[in-house]
């Protein structure tokens, strides 16, 4: 039989009153896989995402996290059941330095966990710890998205969700993005991708879905889904 899949979506739906965002979605991620869902703008990928958080709430289906049902529950209990996200445009705290920001995301943890999680996080990404005490708002783009990793990391989650983490980045910054990506996943953390840039989201993942419209059109492996003239022509420009 197979193993539970961290995350389950069935027939997964969100609306913003009469505007249908994501239709009948259903997908999976399997325990270690990084899988990516990419999509035009407005597709629906951030809609999707959230749902799956419980924000915005899903008008229908269901989402399981490693077998429990949390499509009802509120979204800072699912955050305490092992899941974290990296939202969309990063969202640190700019006033804050760091570390700060770091202990930010352990809100939940004792004391001890907090140093722990910071430890963990600082050998993660050494960069991070070489800029402890600097101010969030003065570093790059890059650096406050893996501030942002780094702290969604913070809660020690079996899966990760990340939206657009490479989104305005430059090119040498986002290959060190999907670097960091590869490093959370051999850490152990399952990791389901959002993004645009397809080329780069495929060729890390496992496995790839593609929405169109608040639909699933496509489904396969990241490597099927890069060779795939259709994707290819709508989506890695020819
Ligand atoms: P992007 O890459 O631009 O973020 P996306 O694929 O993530 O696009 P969503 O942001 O999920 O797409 O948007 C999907 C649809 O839902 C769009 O038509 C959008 O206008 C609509 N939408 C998103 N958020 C809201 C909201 N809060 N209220 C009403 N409509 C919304």
């Amino acid at each position: 039989s197979q193993p539970t899949p961290m995350l389950q979506l069935e027939r997964l739906s969100t609306h913003y009153g009469a505007i249908c965002a994501v239709n009948e979605v259903s997908l999976h991620v399997n325990q270690g896989e990084i899988v990516s869902l990419i999509g035009a703008n407005g597709a629906g990928k951030t809609s999707l995402l959230m749902t799956i958080c419980g924000t915005p709430r899903a008008s229908g289906g269901k989402v399981t996290l490693e077998g429990r049902d949390i499509t009802h529950v509120p979204t800072h209990e699912i955050m305490r059941m092992g899941l974290a996200v990296s939202p969309e445009g990063r969202r640190v705290f700019p006033q804050l330095t760091v570390l700060e920001n770091l202990k930010m995301g352990g809100f939940f943890q004792d004391k001890d966990a907090i140093d722990k999680g910071v430890t963990h996080v600082f050998e993660l990404f050494p960069r991070l710890k070489d800029r402890a005490n600097q101010r969030a708002g003065t570093m790059s783009g890059g650096e406050q998205q893996m501030l942002a990793i780094g702290r969604a990391l913070m809660s020690e989650p079996h899966l990760l969700l990340l939206d657009e983490p490479t989104l305005g980045l430059a090119p040498l910054i986002i290959a060190q993005i999907f670097e960091i990506i590869e490093t959370v996943r051999a850490d152990g953390v399952t990791v389901f991708l959002v993004e645009q840039n397809a080329n780069r989201a495929l060729s890390i993942a496992d496995r790839g879905y593609v929405l169109e419209n608040g639909h699933l059109v496509m489904e396969d492996t990241g490597a099927n889904l890069l060779a795939n003239p259709d994707i290819r022509k709508a989506y890695l420009g020819g």
